[in-house]
């Protein structure tokens, strides 16, 4: 069993089994989405962009340059064991995240049991503060076990995030009725619709033809 309990004092030796990253608050863009957002429809077909250990490995490099903020692996220590298990323990958060932003987006109530998924991976970690070179404190996560944690922690921290920090009514699902894509909406009137320009081209351009068609039959 993974030990919680927080070690006041840890040193910061690379023997240690712990590791800092900072709480900085992070814009709409977040690592949590990001991971989300690996599944897509393409052409009614759902499309994984994590489908083996490497392609988890891809994705988790190019997160890191998009996300350093929230994301752990920032220069600092080893990266973990691309293993089948890790890849399975990314897919089923993934999928337990899915769900909550689902509730989120259809506006249902959030219950215990949909949370203990992301609170097990939060219980790998603990916050505490440490000292900058300015005199001054910051927060930072700790892990327990750098093996189990760096990926999923940061992950399951970004979800802490987007769930607490952020206006609900702002995280969306793409309006297009083929994209399954979430997005947080930072436009000043908070209207935003789709994912990308090429949602929103595709969608109205299919709201054109079915006008067209629907005139054509009148006719
Ligand atoms: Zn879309």
């Amino acid at each position: 069993m993974t030990n919680v309990a927080p070690r006041a004092g840890a040193p910061h030796s690379p023997s240690s089994a712990t590791r800092a990253v900072a709480l900085s608050r992070s814009s709409g863009e977040s690592l949590v989405l990001d991971l989300i957002n690996t599944e897509t429809l393409d052409r009614g077909r759902r499309r994984d962009a994590l489908s083996s250990p490497d392609a988890l490995a891809r994705w988790w490099g190019e997160a890191c340059q998009r996300y350093p903020d929230q994301c752990l692996l920032g220069g600092v220590g080893e990266p973990p064991a691309w293993t089948g298990e890790l890849l399975d323990a990314i897919t089923s958060l993934r999928m337990a995240l899915r769900a909550l932003a689902t509730q989120v987006v259809e506006q249902l109530a959030v219950k215990e049991e949909d949370l203990k998924p992301v609170n097990a991976i939060l219980a790998l970690s603990h916050a505490a503060l440490e000292g900058t070179e300015q005199g001054n404190v910051k927060a930072v996560m700790r892990l327990h076990d750098l093996e189990k944690g760096s990926v999923v922690v940061p992950i399951a921290h970004s979800a802490l995030q987007l769930l607490t920090e952020f206006d609900w009514r702002r995280l969306h699902q793409c309006k297009h009725d083929h994209c399954i894509v979430f997005f947080y909406d930072t436009t000043k009137s908070g209207t935003r619709r789709w994912c990308s320009p090429g949602c929103m081209n595709r969608a109205r351009s299919s709201y054109r033809y079915q006008l067209i068609k629907k005139a054509a039959s009148q006719q």
